[in-house]
């Protein structure tokens, strides 16, 4: 038997009744799109991340994408304006801002924390930049202190991309309070994901909240009036049904998902397998286990070999896929060589004691080639 990298099923077995029953009552209700469940998880997520307004939209894409649009029509941005993104993310950060005609900027990422470097920020702000795009990469947050004093310096919107931080914490705050917005994805393999596509919008922002509200829908405030030229982009009833359940035992996976980080970091002993190097383990919400190798290939390979399934977060950076050609140009080169040097091991709030024995084992089996 392989230890799998996340399984899904194993996921939701823990608690199928009550997601079998969630899913039951939608289909008796009748009512499939902006209804009760929706309110509801509206309701119960903002008050568990401790902000004001959540909107429930179509993906984590969309989140940040319609974050960017609202503030386009408030007159906070304007089509042309710069947004600094980091460099090493996955390519939605990107594709949300120039969706929007922004334009996104990336910058190299802190060498410990792989999250942005608040220096190389402040050194990449010019007379476009209006906004800063934070990712909470792997599930840690990025230095959001120094990043809202960086903004409010300098007049700039802080829109936090949390799809990979439900849970994540600084100072009683969660991934999603800091900044004027902030984009979750419930992505299935995501910290708190759904049975599909999802995502929300979070922010304190009454005008913000209230104009994704429409844009999500047509652009409507109410049916057939037409405000905005809007999209269609909404979290249906069965997925915020499932997501109430899964978000009431979000708090425990999260634990969970510590727990084999805190195994994997005491247990992993393979002098050429870098450990993530966390100030604050029970700040970070472990959506990923990323270790470093310079021979990442040949160690993926090794963990095959032993059955054990890993994955690269992300193989290729923005900046150099074919997407973003006019950004082939952007001197990155940590971002590069973390894209060289990175592999996730499994991590899942499902992931036993003995598959997890067998990730450490077969790490420090892993014999470096020079
Ligand atoms: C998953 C993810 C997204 C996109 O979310 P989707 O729901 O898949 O659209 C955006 N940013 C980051 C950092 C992600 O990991």
């Amino acid at each position: 038997m392989e230890v799998p990298f996340l399984d899904l099923r194993d996921v939701h077995a823990r608690y199928a009744d009550e997601l079998k029953a969630a899913a039951a009552r939608v289909i008796d209700s009748g009512h499939y799109v902006l209804g009760e469940e929706l309110a509801a998880f509206e309701r119960e997520f903002a008050t568990w991340c401790g902000v004001r307004h959540a909107l429930g939209v179509g993906s984590g894409l969309d989140a940040l994408a319609l974050i960017l649009r609202g503030y386009l029509g408030l007159g906070a941005l304007a089509e042309g304006d710069e947004v600094i993104v980091p460099g090493n993310t996955f390519i939605a950060s990107f594709l949300a801002v120039s969706a929007n005609r922004l334009v996104p900027v990336p910058v190299e990422p802190d060498p410990v924390s792989f999250n942005l470097d608040p220096a190389c920020v402040a050194a990449a702000i010019g007379p476009r930049t209006r906004a800063i795009m934070a990712v909470h990469l792997y599930g840690q947050l990025a230095d959001m202190p120094a990043l809202v004093a960086l903004a409010r310096r300098h007049g700039l919107l802080l829109i936090e991309d949390a799809a990979q931080a439900h849970g994540a914490t600084r100072d009683g705050r969660k991934a999603g309070a800091f900044g004027d917005a902030a984009a979750f994805s419930f992505y299935p393999a995501k910290n708190l994901g759904a049975l599909g596509d999802g995502g929300a919008v979070v922010t304190g922002d009454a005008r913000l909240a209230e104009r994704v509200a429409a844009l999500r829908n047509y652009g409507s405030d109410t049916k057939y009036h037409h405000l905005f030229q809007g999209v269609n982009s909404r979290l249906d009833e069965i997925q915020a049904a499932l997501l109430r359940v899964k978000l009431r035992h979000l708090d425990e996976d999260v634990a969970l998902r510590r727990r084999v980080a805190r195994r994997y970091r005491d247990g992993i002993r393979q002098p050429q397998i870098a450990l993530p190097d966390v100030a604050h383990e029970e700040q970070h919400a472990w959506h990923l286990f990323v270790v470093r190798c310079h021979r990442r290939d040949a160690l993926q390979r090794h963990l095959q070999a032993q059955g054990v399934q890993s994955q690269v977060h992300y193989p290729v950076p923005p900046h150099r896929q074919p997407a973003y050609a006019e950004l082939r140009e952007a001197w990155l080169p940590l971002t590069e060589r973390l894209h060289e040097e990175v592999l996730s091991l499994p991590l899942g709030p499902s992931l036993g004691e003995d598959a997890v024995a067998r990730v450490i084992a077969a790490c420090n089996a892993f014999e470096c080639p020079p």
